[in-house]
């Protein structure tokens, strides 16, 4: 198992973890300037963050930063209550992977969708396996494409408090399972973001981490379970704040092949989206060095 104590050459930052600062939403271009001024070799920016930036923009600020991407957030959202809803939604993946490419990102991270309509409140139908069917549907099409470009997928399954309105693949071994059936001959360009803080409660999770080998894991997102949760969404902790074996589970990880960033990836409204963004990174950096 690698050693994290004496540097954070393995840390990237998921750009929603500084992307409110003492309460106010930060634009990217600042964000990365932040990540450059810690020696921070790797980010995760989301798209609607690089769309106000600039694709290009971000791009050239990148390089001239020498900074890395662990992964491009994110495509996905499959589902829809038409066929012209589902078709809007290939073609948005489609130029997800463009973008990704654009920016050098190792893959696109899925949250592959749920009920149409359920995340504005109005679910447009009630059948989960109609959504699931959609959903391996949809990634089959994306796939194709991202293959033709170079691009690998990265389904990222998630706690199953969000499978009515973000995703409707909840486990590890859900995500593999689709993996099996769409990349059968696991050629790298489909695998798993896996986030801690939607599958550390899974009794399989040590099992399917090991399914999952070299060729399946293609990111690694990294917070921690608070207790009490006060937020659904966005009450993530920092690592060594709650209940996660952040160790043991990196060692699962790192067992079963997978070398890359261990990304911090925190939604906080109520805690690190309060503080400035200097000091989460500075936090950020300690405790990929104790606790990760
Ligand atoms: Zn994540």
């Amino acid at each position: 198992m690698r050693d994290f104590s004496a540097n954070h050459d393995w840390l990237s930052i998921n750009t929603a973890t500084i992307r409110k600062q003492a309460g106010a939403e930060v634009p990217l271009a600042r964000i990365i300037d932040q990540c450059a001024a810690q020696g921070i070799p790797a980010i995760s920016p989301w798209r609607d963050q690089v769309h106000a930036a600039g694709l290009d923009a971000t791009a050239r600020q990148l390089k001239a930063h020498g900074i890395g991407l662990s992964g491009y957030c994110r495509g996905g959202f499959y589902t829809g209550a038409d066929a012209a809803a589902r078709s809007a939604a290939l073609d948005d993946n489609r130029r997800a992977i463009d973008e990704a490419k654009t920016l050098g990102a190792p893959c696109l991270v899925l949250v592959v969708g749920a009920l149409p309509g359920a995340l504005e409140g109005r679910a447009q139908y009630k059948d989960i396996g109609r959504a699931r069917n959609e959903v391996r549907d949809g990634i089959a099409a994306s796939l194709e494409y991202a293959k033709s470009v170079g691009m690998p997928l990265a389904i990222e399954p998630l706690h199953p408090m969000q499978a009515a309105d973000r995703a409707c693949v909840n486990t590890l071994e859900h995500a593999l399972d689709l993996c099996d059936e769409l990349d059968a001959g696991r050629s790298g360009a489909l695998g798993v973001a896996l986030d801690i803080y939607h599958v550390w409660w899974d009794p399989k999770l040590q099992q399917q981490i090991a399914r999952a080998g070299r060729e399946r894991l293609l990111a690694y997102h990294v917070c921690d379970w608070l207790t009490p949760t006060r937020d659904l969404l966005s009450d993530r902790g920092m690592m060594g704040d709650g209940v996660v074996e952040l160790r043991k589970i990196r060692g699962w990880v790192e067992a079963a092949g997978f070398a890359g960033y261990s990304e911090v990836e925190i939604f906080s409204n109520l805690d690190w989206w309060q503080r400035s963004g200097e000091a989460t990174l500075a936090v950020c950096i300690d405790r990929h060095r104790q606790v990760v």
